[in-house]
C-alpha cells in the first residue's frame, strides 16, 4: 500500500515552487490558461537605436524561453501526476499496468512508468 499523501504532498510542493520559478520567467498565457509563454524580461532599459542592445535583449529572450519551456514540461508532469492521484491511478506504470516501485518514486513522484520501463 502506497503512502499517496506523502507523494502528494511532495507534488504540491514541486507544483508551487515551479509556478514560482514560471512567474520568473513568463506569465500564463491570455487565450489559454493550461498555457505558459515566455516575456520579454525587463524592456523599460531597451535602447532600440542600439543594435547590441536590441542583440543582447533577443539572446536573454531565447535563454528565458528555453528555461520557460523546460519548467513548463515538468510543471505539467507534475499536474498530470495530481490528476492520476484525483482518479486513483497514482503509481501505475503507464506500459505494464504493474506498480511503480516506491524508491522510484520518492525520486521523482511524477514517474509514469516503473524501472522497467523508464525508457518507453
Ligand atoms: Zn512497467
Amino acid at each position: 500500500m502506497k503512502n499517496i499523501e506523502h507523494f502528494k504532498e511532495a507534488l504540491l510542493m514541486e507544483k508551487k515552487q515551479l509556478g514560482e520559478e514560471l512567474k520568473g520567467v513568463g506569465r500564463i498565457n491570455p487565450s489559454n490558461p493550461n498555457d505558459w509563454e515566455a516575456t520579454p524580461g525587463d524592456t523599460q532599459d531597451i535602447d532600440t537605436e542600439d543594435e547590441n542592445s536590441l542583440a543582447d535583449k533577443f539572446e536573454e529572450f531565447e535563454e528565458r524561453s528555453a528555461v520557460e519551456t523546460e519548467l513548463e514540461v515538468r510543471f505539467n508532469e507534475i499536474k498530470a501526476a495530481l490528476e492520476r492521484i484525483e482518479k486513483g491511478e497514482y503509481g501505475i506504470c503507464r506500459v505494464c499496468q504493474g506498480e511503480i516501485e516506491d524508491d522510484r518514486l520518492e525520486a521523482n513522484p511524477a514517474a509514469e512508468t516503473c524501472k522497467e520501463h523508464i525508457n518507453n
